[in-house]
């Protein structure tokens, strides 16, 4: 810890820390009875959340019933999910749901137009792994719809208060509890210290260790190292989700296109044309997520490619601009004509389903430090994620975090001494950035290539004699540099990057989404979380 006298503190009953869906559900739940701050790294707006298409999983029909959705849900977590978790969970969906209707979250209604009045029922989609139709959506922009009205209610409550671009560092413990935070405001450029008798992470996942993403850039990891520095256990961080086909081109690293574009005919090829999913899988472009995630990784790794080819313009022009207008624009944008052609896709990590483990009160093992959302392991998961699971343990885990929030803050002293003030008059700014932009780089490469959707002992082994020279090199910047976004984000990702690497050493076998070429079978032995806690707390 560095000090800076001229730091100021700032004091508030709950820090959040993320505005996403589980950020944004927790202040407006806890913001009639206390100060909130939400802080967040960017605009409000920014984070995964935004950007989620299909929906929110919940049982919502006389056709459907928990049973089922508890049974898709383990069986797509491939035996290691937390029985409990998903119970609580699913039970628990549908009135979340509820709560953000009721905030006014807009939803399409059956057979009306989106935005209309008209009383339930809600239109309900089905996609892989679930066997009911249970997935409520905002057309196909389920994130626009709920981040747009959580933000304009976050900013109108007179208890709320937002601080954009306040890049969180590090947790702040007293006696072994968390009574707050460090935070770069990266406008002001200085360190500032956040005090609260509780503290929630809504930080988002990590999938920005790798090469290529579906997620904004915001999901850099940070809530999961600065929870592990602090003594917080993390879990099942071996298990990440790629989706099978983002579009690979410079400026759309970030840009998925559908499953549905597969569902609808779309077949993958290589430079020459050639088709190769069905040598994997009968189910050809069918197949799951995981499966032709893992062929077309292997095609690439064997023919050396920096992508595949992804082609639907045998269907008519009017069956493609119909079915997929939005893709069809934002292709033609950046010059690639679906009626035409293919267009060039990678695979894209897209979901982290490890975490910071959180009880069903979204409790970590530190008093005062509270979790939800991606940045989470609850157990729910397990190996693999189900669609739309995910924004559904956002809600609910926020929901129930902030009731026990509520329930316990007027019980907790206030800290026994001040906040020590942040120090950097030791530190002087950086002056070769071209050092952290590699290191940046050398990262995500090494992680796409060695700890990607195929590992190896030897991939693994590689990747972290090298992950162990660059943490040496980024805590050699961080001990003698003024703070940066960058600097920040890199030291978490390293952190975030050997953890990764540690838990996919640990599991000698082959489940879900972790895939090892010297153990392909699944094992009884590893039924269990890989769970990872640091010595030095
Ligand atoms: C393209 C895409 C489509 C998806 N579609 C679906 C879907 O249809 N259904 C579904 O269930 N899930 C979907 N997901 C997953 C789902 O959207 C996310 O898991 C979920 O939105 C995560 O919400 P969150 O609140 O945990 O984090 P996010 O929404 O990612 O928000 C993270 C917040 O933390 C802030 N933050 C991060 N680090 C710091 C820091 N150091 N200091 C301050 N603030 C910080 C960010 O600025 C941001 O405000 C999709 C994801 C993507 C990327």
């Amino acid at each position: 810890m560095k000090s800076n006298m001229k730091s100021p503190m700032k004091s508030f009953d709950v820090i959040v820390l993320g505005s996403g869906a589980s950020g944004l559900v927790t202040a407006l739940s806890l913001a009639d009875q206390c100060q909130v701050a939400i802080l967040c790294k960017e605009g409000l707006s920014e984070g995964s959340t935004l950007y989620a298409q299909g929906g929110i999983a919940a049982v919502q029909s006389q056709e459907d019933s928990l049973h089922s959705h508890i049974e898709d849900t383990l069986i797509a977590g491939a035996g290691l999910c937390d029985v409990d978790a998903v119970k609580f969970t699913v039970e628990h969906a549908k009135s979340a749901i509820d709560w953000l209707i009721e905030k006014g979250v807009s939803f399409t209604r059956e057979d009306k137009p989106f935005h209309s009045e008209a009383p339930w029922p809600y239109h309900l989609t089905q996609e892989g792994g679930h066997s009911k139709r249970r997935i409520i959506h905002a057309e196909d922009a389920t994130g626009q719809s709920v981040a747009k009205t959580l933000n304009q209610l976050a900013r109108q409550h007179p208890n709320i208060h937002i601080f954009e671009y306040h890049i969180g560092v590090d947790l702040i413990l007293q006696d072994h509890r968390c009574v707050g935070l460090y935070a770069l405001d990266e406008k002001n450029n200085h360190i500032e210290s956040f005090q609260a008798k509780a503290v929630m992470l809504a930080t988002g996942g990590a999938s920005r260790v790798y090469l290529y993403t579906s997620n904004p850039a915001v999901s850099s990891g940070d809530g999961i190292a600065m929870a592990y520095r602090a003594g917080a256990k993390v879990a099942n961080l071996e298990f990440n989700q790629f989706h099978p086909t983002c579009l690979y081109h410079p400026q759309a690293r970030s840009f998925l296109i559908t499953e549905a574009m597969r569902g609808e005919g779309a077949l993958l090829k290589l430079p020459n044309g050639e088709r190769f999913m069905p040598k994997f899988d009968a189910r050809a472009e069918l197949a799951p997520r995981d499966i032709v995630a893992r062929a077309i990784d292997h095609e690439m790794k064997r023919l050396g490619l920096d992508h595949v080819y992804l082609d639907i313009s045998h269907q008519s022009p009017e069956f493609i601009k119909s079915h997929f207008p939005m893709i069809y624009q934002r292709c033609l944008e950046y010059g690639f004509d679906l009626t035409k052609g293919p267009i060039p896709v990678v695979p894209a990590a897209h979901y982290t389903c490890g975490g910071v483990m959180v009880n069903c009160h979204g409790q970590t093992n530190i008093p005062g430090l509270y979790a939800s959302g991606e940045v989470t392991y609850t157990g729910l998961h397990g190996a693999n994620r189900m669609a739309s699971n995910s924004l559904a343990e956002c809600l609910v885990y926020a929901l129930s975090a902030s009731r026990h929030i509520s329930q316990t803050l007027s019980q907790i002293p206030p800290p026994s001494a001040p906040l020590k003030p942040w120090d950097d008059s030791r530190v002087g700014d950086i002056d070769e950035l071209i050092l952290i932009t590699n290191n940046w780089d050398e990262i995500r490469r090494l992680m796409w290539n060695y700890v990607g959707i195929v590992r190896s002992d030897k991939r693994l082994a590689r990747a972290m004699a090298r992950i162990q020279v660059l943490k040496r090199e980024i805590q050699e910047f961080y001990g003698h540099c003024r703070l940066t976004k960058d600097l920040i984000e890199l030291r978490n990702l390293v952190l975030v990057a050997e953890l990764m690497v540690e838990s996919a050493m640990r599991r000698k076998e082959s489940r879900g989404l972790h895939y090892t070429l010297d153990y392909p079978e699944s094992s009884d032995e590893f039924l269990s979380p890989t769970i990872l806690a640091n010595d030095f707390s």
